[in-house]
């Protein structure tokens, strides 16, 4: 049974369809999601296997990554022409990967290898007509095409359902602002949402709000009053600020909201805690499904051992604001058999406290936090990388939003959402300032600043507040 996703035929009947016709074909779609990821013997098993696997030991866990690596690494060498050219090149044979330190033997898998040899890391025991495909975007902007079979899929989401979804029910209302392209571009009135009558889930876009729209957003939640609220933690912030900012009342707390996909940082939170009247867990994961890891209720996130090996590999960087060491994820994931990722640098980074306990006593390794490479430093022109631009940004007055551009060392662009209290004579100097105090002088950086009414949101609608168009190479 294979499924498809959105063919370019379903979205041009989509887009010239009444609204009523768009819910239903929200819905069907939504049906057909719930069918391939939930209906199917192989989800109650793994269901119960990530319910099991919860309780296993450190030691146990680890155990069951050894085997898992073993398998994935000669399954791969068999079967996927680009791992057995891979492993020829660097002169290694599966036999010679005898423990978890001869790893490093094996070469990291690139992100641009992936993108370029996409469909050669497909095995052969596949077909690319059968597997399920998509294209993302990543931080980059460059697309690169990802593939999965079903059985991939049912796994990812029966150990969210089994261990990430706290106090929540498959079946619960829930809501979702992620980037779906769910309107035209150019509408100004509501609805600015769509339904999944399938999924009981009301779909949000993120690409609409601003102050003049967000009031209708907040009245339809309260009245569709959703358990649970899923989505980018700047989209669902964005909802938040402005229930704070109008001292208005959400008099329906949800039991609580998963954010993913960006970096969930500290003042996001908080404005959605206190907006909302409810606790956010941090959910991180990509679309290539190479690793996972979860907040747990020590308020910590934690990797998922049995989805994936995550080898955090030291950067001899320190993240300023903690001190901690900053590690690079490199990852091996088990539950795609039929495009591989071993290895693979994800681009993104995590932040350890070596010192950090989990009070649950929660297996896996605890992260302060996780991040993606790029997108996250600016470089000044000696060539200083600069990060924790949020701590900057959150000192600045009366100001709704701010991202920051660098399109060259040495010089960065202000792009700043004021609000109504703004006073470009008073706060623009105050606003560079608080930047100047962490950038250094105008030798190192050079500073301008650009008034915009919105944010742009890349194509799949996440906020960056950092733009970085600095090649790779000083990154
Ligand atoms: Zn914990």
């Amino acid at each position: 049974m294979a499924y498809k996703g959105e063919t370019s035929i379903r979205r041009w009947l989509y887009n010239h369809s009444p609204v009523l016709f768009q819910n239903i074909m929200a819905s069907i779609y939504g049906y057909q999601k719930i069918r391939f990821r939930y209906h199917s013997k192989e989800y109650p098993k793994w269901y119960e296997f990530y319910k099991e696997t919860a309780n296993w030991s450190d030691d146990k866990l680890r155990e069951y990554q050894w085997q898992e690596v073993e398998e994935i690494i000669n399954y791969a060498y068999e079967h996927v022409p680009y791992y057995r050219k891979k492993f020829d090149n660097a002169h290694i044979k599966p036999s010679d990967i005898k423990s978890f330190d001869d790893l490093s033997k094996i070469p990291y898998l690139e992100k641009e290898e992936v993108r370029l040899h996409s469909e050669e890391l497909i095995s052969d025991e596949y077909r690319k007509e059968d597997l399920f495909s998509h294209p993302t975007s990543g931080s980059t902007g460059t697309p690169m095409m990802l593939y999965n079979d079903r059985l991939a899929t049912i796994r990812n989401y029966a150990i969210r359902w089994a261990q990430c979804r706290p106090g929540l029910n498959r079946k619960d209302k829930n809501v979702n602002f992620t980037g779906l392209e769910l309107l035209d571009p150019a509408q100004n009135k509501p609805p600015f949402w769509r339904m999944n009558w399938a999924g009981r889930q009301r779909l949000y876009s993120v690409f609409h709000m601003n102050d003049e729209t967000l009031p209708f957003y907040i009245d339809d939640l309260i009245k569709f009053n959703p358990v649970w609220m899923y989505g980018y933690p700047s989209a669902i912030y964005t909802v938040a600020e402005f229930i704070l900012r109008k001292r208005l009342d959400y008099p329906v707390p949800p039991k609580a909201i998963i954010v993913s996909s960006e970096q969930c940082l500290p003042h996001y939170r908080q404005a959605m805690e206190q907006a909302f009247k409810t606790k956010v867990w941090d959910e991180y994961g990509q679309g290539e499904m190479a690793g996972l890891a979860f907040e747990c209720k020590c308020g910590k996130l934690h990797e998922k051992p049995e989805y994936a090996l995550m080898e955090f590999v030291p950067t001899g960087e320190k993240d300023d604001e903690t001190g901690f060491d900053v590690y690079e994820l490199v990852c091996t994931s088990f539950v795609n058999k039929a495009w591989p990722l071993i290895r693979y640098r994800v681009g993104d980074l995590a932040v350890i406290n070596p010192d950090a306990k989990c009070s649950e006593g929660l297996a896996g390794k605890v992260i302060e936090t996780i991040y993606g490479r790029t997108g996250h430093f600016l470089i000044a022109a000696d060539g200083t990388k600069i990060s924790n631009i949020s701590v900057m940004a959150k000192k600045c007055r009366n100001i709704q939003l701010m991202q920051v551009v660098q399109e060259e060392l040495g010089r960065v662009k202000l792009v700043i959402v004021p609000d109504e209290n703004y006073d470009k004579q008073r706060d623009e100097p105050f606003t560079i300032e608080q930047f100047r105090k962490k950038l250094g002088d105008e030798s190192r950086m050079k500073i301008e600043v650009e008034y915009v009414d919105q944010i742009p949101l890349t194509k799949s609608g996440k906020y960056l507040s950092i733009v970085s168009k600095i090649g790779k190479e000083h990154l």
